[in-house]
């Protein structure tokens, strides 16, 4: 299958209000242009270096998503032109976010990450940091970014009910925050879940926008 056809396929078999993220990170810019020249427009990457390097030899309409873990050093690589950063988990990364954003004169949209997962890992956020972090007053003085949304990476095994449930509790997180932090913000809105082996699980669960690499582009071998 080429990545044109498999894109067709993807966009035929997800809703209209679930928004696909090409996940092009290790990829070449001809396999990212055989997209775009199938229409996607909107990219992942999770390597600063790698998408400063690329984003210059694309096309300008191209919207960057940076979807790993991002290190405060490395911010003002992707800050000129990052539209949203899906991997948010402390207060430390947004203010650097904002200061970069701030001295480029925009503003930049970022995903509070939450840990949903059973695995052990240092990434994400409990629903009581996201809420103190939001109540904070050093975060309300942040002016350069907006929070619009959420984001979550399900355990990796076969267990689907397990994945069910754990992006059943980011939807709920997000319906939390929605109702105590952003009742009148409309543009937080966005569920961030979904991967190549488990994205039909997070639409039914409420997704509304999908991180998808292996099954575009096939699989990675670095
Ligand atoms: C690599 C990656 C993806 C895409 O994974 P696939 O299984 O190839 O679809 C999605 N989200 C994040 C955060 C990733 O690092």
């Amino acid at each position: 299958m080429s990545i044109q056809s498999n894109l067709v396929s993807f966009l035929k078999d997800i809703p209209e209000n679930v928004k696909l993220v090409a996940v092009s990170k290790t990829k070449p810019v001809e396999d990212i242009l055989e997209a775009y020249q199938a229409g996607q427009r909107i990219f992942g990457e999770n390597k600063a270096q790698d998408v400063a390097v690329k984003q210059p030899q694309l096309p300008n309409d191209i919207e960057w998503h940076f979807i790993g873990h991002m290190q405060t050093n490395k911010v003002k690589f992707i800050a000129p032109f990052v539209k949203l950063f899906h991997g948010v988990d402390s207060y430390k990364i947004l203010k650097e976010i904002n200061k970069q954003a701030l001295k480029h004169g925009r503003t930049i949209d970022c995903l509070l990450q939450f840990h949903i997962a059973e695995e052990q890992s240092k990434f994400g956020l409990s629903l009581e940091e996201a809420e103190q972090l939001l109540s904070e007053e050093s975060f309300i003085s942040l002016e350069n970014i907006r929070i619009t949304g959420v984001m979550g990476m399900s355990t990796f095994t076969h267990d689907k009910h397990q994945v069910r449930k754990e992006f059943r509790h980011l939807k709920q997180y997000f319906d939390q925050l929605k109702s105590t932090c952003f009742a009148n913000d409309e543009v937080f809105k966005e569920i961030s879940m979904g991967m190549s082996g488990d994205y039909r699980i997070a639409i039914e669960e409420g997704s509304t926008m999908i991180r998808i690499g292996t099954a575009i582009f096939g699989e990675r071998y670095k």
